[in-house]
């Protein structure tokens, strides 16, 4: 008898366990399916945007207050309001050229804001919103260099940033013009405007509005300017809804002229 309680106690302990175990997984499977890309950011109460920290007015870091700002993140403040009722609710991460894309493949951000240039190559990898913002590369030089223009640059050294449409557009440009460069590649622009000023390079090459951060009484921007370039922001492919939500976003800033708002604001047109 007493085996038999024994016996009968197990089974219903086994059932209890197996019942509760099917429930909490029937559970977790239900919000899996349901689970879509906004879903998710809503679930976790934040979006998770890469910004760029070191383009001033874009999105740069201030170092006295540690607070991130510039026109990219307005605009990312502008998607999480649209998705979360509220523009606080995001956490931003600081991306280079390099990293972004690594980033967003790895899930930890939801999109990129960061001076993204939308290109047929890239469009293959990522889903690029509708253009918020035009620009195209140039050169900065040191004053002294009395380097004018492209061909002026002739057997000179560049820098550029690693992954960055820069060198590429400047090497297809170079070429027109009859003009040999070399390039060097850094991880971040500070190191290239460190190279500027120390004289590793003759000359410092990305997108105009990046450029202008960096300007300073020693350094001019030449006037030429190559292969404009439009930004966009850049999310995962599948999450097609996330992809559709910023792109309204967008749209509806640049209806209502927020966007016009913004870009002077920021004094970048
Ligand atoms: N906008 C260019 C690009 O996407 C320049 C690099 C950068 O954004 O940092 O490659």
């Amino acid at each position: 008898m007493k085996k038999l309680k024994v016996i009968i106690g197990l089974l219903l302990t086994v059932t209890i366990i197996a019942l509760t175990g099917c429930s909490s997984s029937s559970q977790k499977s239900d919000s899996g399916a349901a689970g879509s890309d906004i879903k998710a950011i809503k679930d976790r109460g934040t979006l998770k945007v890469g910004v760029k920290v070191d383009v001033p007015k874009f999105g740069y870091k201030d170092p006295k207050t540690s607070k991130i700002e510039g026109f990219e993140i307005d605009l990312s403040k502008a998607v999480a309001k649209k998705i979360l009722g509220d523009e606080n609710k995001i956490e931003f991460e600081a991306v280079t050229a390099k990293t972004r894309g690594p980033l967003l493949d790895s899930g930890d951000v939801d999109m990129i804001a960061a001076t993204f240039t939308i290109t047929d190559e890239r469009k293959k990898s990522y889903n690029f919103s509708e253009p918020y913002f035009k620009d195209s590369v140039g050169l900065m030089v040191k004053k002294s260099s009395g380097i004018k223009d492209l061909k002026g640059l002739n057997g000179k050294t560049i820098g550029v940033a690693q992954s960055a449409t820069s060198k590429q557009a400047i090497q297809e440009s170079a070429k027109k013009v009859g003009s040999d460069v070399k390039f060097l590649e850094f991880s971040s622009y500070p190191e290239i405007k460190a190279a500027l000023d120390s004289g590793r390079v003759d000359c410092f090459s990305v997108d105009g509005s990046i450029l202008y951060g960096y300007l300073d009484n020693s350094t001019t921007i030449l006037n030429e300017r190559f292969t404009p370039q439009e930004y966009g922001i850049a999310s995962k492919k599948g999450n097609d809804e996330l992809a559709k939500t910023i792109n309204e976003t967008i749209d509806e800033m640049k209806k209502s002229g927020e966007l016009d708002k913004l870009i002077k604001k920021w004094g970048i047109q």
